[in-house]
């Protein structure tokens, strides 16, 4: 089926050919690259903006840093990194974005040469205008390496004598991280905070895609593996109690800059980005353009 829209007061008409087959005419795509330690990672800190930008026709990539075969409390080694790739390949789809899992081992990344022209690469080949990840003070090893292998390769990427097998970016992309709730050395400083309420539901289809993780392995990690609904539609459910977090003052306050105190004080779900101070430094016009969601 397909449908036509105008959006009212703005330039942008789309055209949709079923659910997440929207397009955007006469404006620039925005790319955007996420990189997580794991597959699912991502997801949850960005899967609804990455929905966003997918049903506006701008072109999403995920990226896990490792397979994720360290990830379950019975399986493992390349079995479950096969399971675990063939369920972001699944939650990908749901959403409508790529998503590429590099096969690095679970558990044991570190800050090598070697993981930081894979970084570059993936920049390099998606044109990255926008680049998400973790800041590097998470509890998590991978987690804490992804975010510097990122700020790793966050100048390099703009330079051809390095990785001169894929072309270098000639414009520096914009760099932010992920929320999370690090106090230290410094707590999250939300940039960005963007509604997802509209695709809340979308989200957690996305998550629902990582059944091993979500259903099997978090909660036997968290010694509530008997909690967890056997039917479907019961387990999504549960799982969007589950992920349903209270938001702090300060993403409120983010969200409060850019739609309104009123209108941000009735959002229920959102997700934040801190810029980053490597890259390009964006203005407060780059980051409405490299975030078309604001009223
Ligand atoms: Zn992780």
């Amino acid at each position: 089926m397909t449908k036509r829209q105008r959006a009212v007061g703005s330039a942008i008409e789309w055209i949709a050919q079923g659910p997440g087959a929207a397009r955007v005419i006469g404006q620039p795509k925005i790319n955007v690259i996420a990189f997580g330690a794991h597959p699912d990672d991502c997801d949850i800190r960005a899967g609804g903006v990455a929905a966003k930008y997918a049903a506006l026709g701008h072109r999403v990539r995920f990226v896990a840093v490792t397979n994720g075969d360290a990830g379950h409390q019975t399986a493992g080694g390349g079995a479950l990194a096969a399971r675990r790739r063939a369920e972001a390949q699944e939650a990908g789809r749901r959403i409508g974005i790529d998503y590429v899992v590099l096969d690095n081992h679970d558990g044991k990344l570190l800050p090598t040469l070697a993981g930081r022209e894979q970084i570059i690469r993936q920049m390099r080949q998606w044109t990255a205008d926008l680049v998400l990840a973790p800041r590097p003070n998470d509890y998590h090893p991978d987690h804490r390496y992804t975010g510097v292998l990122v700020q790793d390769a966050a100048y390099m990427v703009t330079v051809p004598n390095i990785v001169p097998d894929t072309p270098a970016l000639r414009k520096n992309p914009v760099f932010m991280y992920f929320e999370d709730d690090f106090q230290k050395p410094a707590p999250f400083a939300p940039d960005v905070a963007v509604s997802i309420d509209d695709v809340f539901d979308r989200k957690i289809d996305m998550l629902d895609a990582h059944v091993s993780q979500f259903y099997e392995w978090l909660p036997w990690h968290d010694g509530k593996l008997d909690r967890v609904p056997a039917d479907a539609g019961e387990r999504k459910r549960w799982l969007r109690e589950q992920l349903t977090l209270e938001m702090t003052p300060a993403v409120r306050a983010a969200l409060a800059k850019r739609y309104g105190a009123a209108r941000a004080a009735a959002i229920h779900h959102a997700e934040a980005f801190e810029t980053c101070e490597y890259g390009s430094r964006p203005s407060e016009a780059d980051l409405r353009r490299l975030f078309p969601f604001f009223p």
